[in-house]
């Protein structure tokens, strides 16, 4: 009899581990809060080992055809001068092309691999219960679903690993703010460039190419720099920093009107992520600063090897726990390469900045970019192991 897992969360992750699991021949039940399915944040870099794992998938096609791959970019200061201008590496140096695309391509691929009819929507999981070796996962208008396994895939706030871990705190602030948008018809200003990186003092942004005409820009903030009662207005924050800016970040930026903010927030590592037939995964089982670039991609290698996990154990409650103990450590690494960079990006400290700026404009690109892609190599690019 085909076994049925419980998925919560239409996310990345959850369409992911949908799509994994059903290739492990499962079959799939995907319960998702929101009222459509929708990916918020506009537009995500797609890192080699993603783009590895969503081969696996069977979509990395459609998103290399929906995306743009970064050829050449500068780092500058916020005043325009150029610390840096270089030309990334070509993809067999990096072990694959990294993808810049808008999310709703990422998310609607993956959607459309999984299929909507798989999708429960307006359907907010609260809770669990287990017996022997079935769950019943309970929600919001009182439902409840049986299944052999249940993946808590529903984000940084996740409810499933809160009912597992009764006892963690709150996400962690990394005392920064972020806002993120998607700016179109203006990739004329970038002027060739696929992207350009600002780093200032307590304040850093990028302007990418994510489409033919798309441009997904953003800004990073320490908070200590913001004025009281600014920090949820992305409309204010821009207004506030623009001036400080050259005239491409304003050219690109100045039209935008839908942007969201969000207070940049990880977790410690969890000491363990599951028990019996309940697992965690993505951004649920270990939320990471977006300074990897590796928040997503780490969802969908998670999906790629929980599948595999599963395939390769008859129990589910002992593919769960070698599904963990491959993700849990490599996971954790990334947690605290985030917080490192983002100490170093967010700096505050003038002697800090002009030392990072020497660095920036010293250091070789293609090691630093083989290294970015190490790191995130060891994390779990060889989804095909
Ligand atoms: C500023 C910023 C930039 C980023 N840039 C990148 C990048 O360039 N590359 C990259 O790889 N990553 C990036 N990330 C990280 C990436 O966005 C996340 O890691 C990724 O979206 C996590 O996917 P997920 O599916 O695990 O969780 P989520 O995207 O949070 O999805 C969780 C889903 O679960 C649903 N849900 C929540 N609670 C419940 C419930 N109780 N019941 C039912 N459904 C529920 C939510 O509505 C949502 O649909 C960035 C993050 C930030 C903040």
């Amino acid at each position: 009899m085909t076994r049925t897992a419980l998925i919560v969360g239409a996310g990345i992750g959850g369409l992911s581990a949908a799509i994994s699991l059903r290739k492990a021949g499962w079959n799939v039940r995907v319960f998702e809060r929101a009222a459509s399915v929708r990916e918020l944040g506009f537009a995500l870099l797609v890192a080699p080992n993603a783009m590895a794992a969503l081969r696996e998938l069977g979509v990395a096609d459609v998103v290399l055809a929906r995306g743009v791959v970064p050829t050449r970019g500068e780092v500058r200061r916020m005043d325009g001068t150029i610390l840096k201008r270089a030309d990334f590496p070509p993809p067999e140096v990096m072990g694959g092309p990294t993808v810049v695309a808008l999310r709703p391509a990422v998310h609607g691929a993956l959607l459309e691999a999984v299929g909507e009819d798989s999708v429960e929507l307006d359907c907010e999981a609260t809770g669990f219960s287990v017996t022997a070796d079935r769950v019943t996962l309970r929600t919001a208008d009182g439902d409840a679903a049986e299944g052999d396994l249940l993946i808590g895939a529903d984000g940084a706030t996740s409810a499933i690993r809160r009912a597992l871990h009764p006892s963690e705190p709150p996400p962690r602030s990394s005392g920064l703010t972020a806002v993120r948008a998607a700016a179109y018809g203006a990739v004329d200003h970038l002027d060739g460039l696929s992207g350009i990186h600002y780093m200032g003092r307590g304040v850093e942004s990028f302007l990418v190419r994510a489409s033919d005409t798309g441009i997904y820009w953003g800004l990073g903030l320490a908070q200590e720099l913001l004025p009281v009662g600014m920090r949820d207005d992305p409309a204010a924050i821009l207004r506030h920093v623009s001036p400080r800016f050259d005239e491409t970040f304003r050219a690109v930026t100045s039209g935008t009107t839908d942007m969201r903010v969000d207070e940049l927030v990880d977790r410690d590592p969890l000491p363990f992520w599951g028990k019996g037939v309940v697992t965690l995964l993505g951004d649920a089982a270990h939320p990471v600063l977006p300074h990897t670039g590796q928040g997503a991609a780490q969802a969908m290698v998670d999906a790629v090897a929980l599948g595999k996990a599963l395939g390769e154990n008859g129990n589910v409650g002992d593919a769960l726990r070698a599904y963990e103990r491959d993700r849990r450590e490599k996971t954790a690494v990334l947690v605290a390469q985030g917080r490192r960079t983002a100490r170093i990006m967010g700096t505050t400290n003038p002697v800090a900045c002009r030392l990072r700026e020497v660095a920036v404009r010293l250091a070789p690109i293609t090691p630093l970019v083989k290294m970015w892609a190490a790191i995130n190599r060891r994390a779990g690019t060889d989804v095909s192991r």
